[in-house]
């Protein structure tokens, strides 16, 4: 391996995955460093009980809570980071989440530095890329588009259906989930069971492994090594470059450096990898001039909604459908609420996390007649949620709830809709824990002001030129839309940047 490249990308994420991909025929010289191995096609992929009951493929490390109590954080790490498992939900946010907005209680979801237009064709490069199926003119929250979905929608299966029909006579709106699964002509995916938190045997999830980083290694100029996990960022004495990687690989510590860094480890791991890499220059953290790396943690508020009637459901693939009418709020509560999704369809095993002491022939009895929901709420940045080290180096995240009282009335709605659905049974089951991280966001968060922001609009470090930061990490807010298409459309607006910056004369400025 050479010790010199143009850019070194720290993780393979829906960030750092995408930015790979974008670079790969820029005939820049790309290393890619990534903390864990493939993920391996087996049987236990699809296997509730070795994903949900033994948590397989969780990562086996512990964070702190601000007590410091450890914790089982819900994250994976493997080539393509957590969309190796994700629920391929793919959302673009509304037009209204780039703009100041006011919650419930005066609470301000603060604005973007840039607006939806911005974003709008790469969020149409996204979903091409991660094979985005859906259909438009359904949800009336939906931002406008320069071009349809580019796959059709994934159709309801016939209780789903009958469900979307019902819930519009009470005068909703419900539309189809955008989903990243290869449905199209000739496409592996054949629509089974075990979709959401599970990884895809057949490699038809539209997953930053799949889609990018293994077109990417095709690439000559695409380098990527494994089981490499990135402890630090060196800087030259100025401080004001960064221009090394020192990483850890079978016991042993090595450098490696380029020309441009990007850490794109995931809003945690990044922001603990710029705490672990203070220096003389950077006493509070690399790129930290402002205080904020690490602050303003985002993870949404979840609940989990479990709708019961006595006929079996007998869906197999239910993530088909979705709700926004509450997302904005409503006459009685002028106040946004957030999105209604489906979940994969429940099992047993999936549940036993949660009603432990429940015998597993109910918990597959409640499985077999329920219609499963996601109630997702906006979490608020707020400074004290965070993430810092502890004194010997592990990731600490204070981090307590907010906007509960939306989320609450948001499940009151949803269950209200249920009900008149003829499902006379609801029962809600919080998913909000520290440890239910999947959507964790914000900690480096961009904006135009050095004072009040780490990145630039381009998830540039206002400090050190030649340092980006592409994942979750940039979000100011995190809206209430799952995040991963807004992480790959942002990947390819940066390496569009970077690109021109390539082209342009040279200046003093040293970067792509
Ligand atoms: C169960 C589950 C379901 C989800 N469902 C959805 C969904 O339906 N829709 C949606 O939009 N989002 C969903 N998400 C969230 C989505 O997966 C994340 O938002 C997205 O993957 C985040 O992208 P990222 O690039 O920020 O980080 P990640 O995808 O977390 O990637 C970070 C990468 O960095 C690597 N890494 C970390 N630290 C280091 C280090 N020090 N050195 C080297 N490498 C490192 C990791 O191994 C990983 O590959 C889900 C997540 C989970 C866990
Ligand atoms: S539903 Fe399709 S994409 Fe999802 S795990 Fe099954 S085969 Fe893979």
């Amino acid at each position: 391996m050479d010790n010199r490249y143009d850019i070194i990308i720290i993780g393979t994420g829906a960030g750092g995955g995408t930015l790979a991909y974008a670079l790969k025929d820029s005939g820049l010289k790309v290393l890619i460093l990534e903390r864990g191995d493939n993920l391996p096609q087996e049987p236990e992929n699809w296997s509730a009980r070795a994903t949900f009951t033994e948590k397989r493929y969780k990562a086996k490390e512990k964070w702190y809570d601000e007590q410091g109590k450890p914790f089982a954080p819900g994250v994976n790490y493997y080539v393509g980071g957590n969309t190796k498992v994700y629920g391929a939900v793919m959302f673009r946010l509304r037009k209204e989440d780039f703009k100041e907005i006011e919650h419930e209680g005066g609470r301000i979801s603060p604005a973007w530095p840039i607006s939806y237009d911005d974003l709008e064709p790469y969020y149409a490069r996204a979903e091409e890329l991660y094979l985005v199926h859906g259909k438009t003119g359904e949800d009336s929250t939906d931002p406008p588009r320069s071009s349809p979905f580019p796959f059709p929608a994934v159709s309801h299966e016939p209780t789903i259906e009958t469900l979307s029909v019902s819930l519009k006579k009470q005068g909703l709106h419900p539309s189809h989930l955008p989903m990243a699964v290869d449905l199209r002509e000739g496409g592996r995916c054949i629509r089974c069971k075990t979709c959401d938190g599970f990884p895809c045997k057949v490699h038809a999830k539209g997953d930053a492994d799949v889609c990018c980083v293994q077109p990417a290694l095709k690439s000559s100029n695409v380098t990527m090594m494994t089981n490499a996990y990135a402890r630090r960022i060196l800087t030259d004495e100025s401080g004001s470059k960064a221009k090394a990687v020192e990483y850890e690989r079978d016991g042993k510590i090595h450098t490696v450096g380029a020309d441009t860094i990007v850490v794109s480890c995931g809003a945690v791991n990044s922001a603990a990898l710029l705490l672990r890499s203070a220096n003389g220059k950077h006493p509070e953290g690399l790129a930290n001039q402002s205080g904020l790396v690490g602050r303003n943690y985002m993870m949404h508020i979840n609940t989990g909604l479990v709708a019961l009637r006595h006929k079996e459901n007998t869906t197999i693939f239910q993530k088909t459908l979705t709700i926004n009418d509450f997302y904005f709020g409503t006459r009685d509560f002028p106040y946004p609420m957030g999105n209604l999704q489906m979940l994969g369809k429940l099992q047993g095993p999936m549940m036993k996390d949660a009603k432990p002491f429940v015998p597993d022939i109910i918990l597959n009895g409640v499985a077999k007649r329920s219609v499963d929901w996601f109630v997702m709420t906006e979490d608020l940045p707020h400074a004290e949620n965070r993430v810092t080290l502890t004194k010997d180096g592990q990731i600490q995240v204070s981090w307590k709830p907010n906007n509960t009282v939306a989320h609450k009335k948001l499940i009151e709605e949803a269950k209200k809709m249920m009900r008149h659905a003829g499902y006379p049974i609801v029962v809600a089951q919080p998913m909000g824990g520290i440890e239910t991280n999947s959507h964790q966001c914000g900690t480096i968060c961009f904006g135009n002001d050095p004072d009040t922001s780490v990145l630039d609009q381009f998830c540039r470090s206002h400090t050190v030129k030649n340092l980006y930061v592409v994942d979750a990490s940039f979000f100011p807010s995190s809206a209430a839309v799952n995040p991963a298409l807004t992480i790959a459309a942002q990947a390819l607006r940066v390496a569009d940047h970077m690109l021109q910056k390539k082209s342009m004369p040279a200046s003093d400025e040293v970067y792509v």
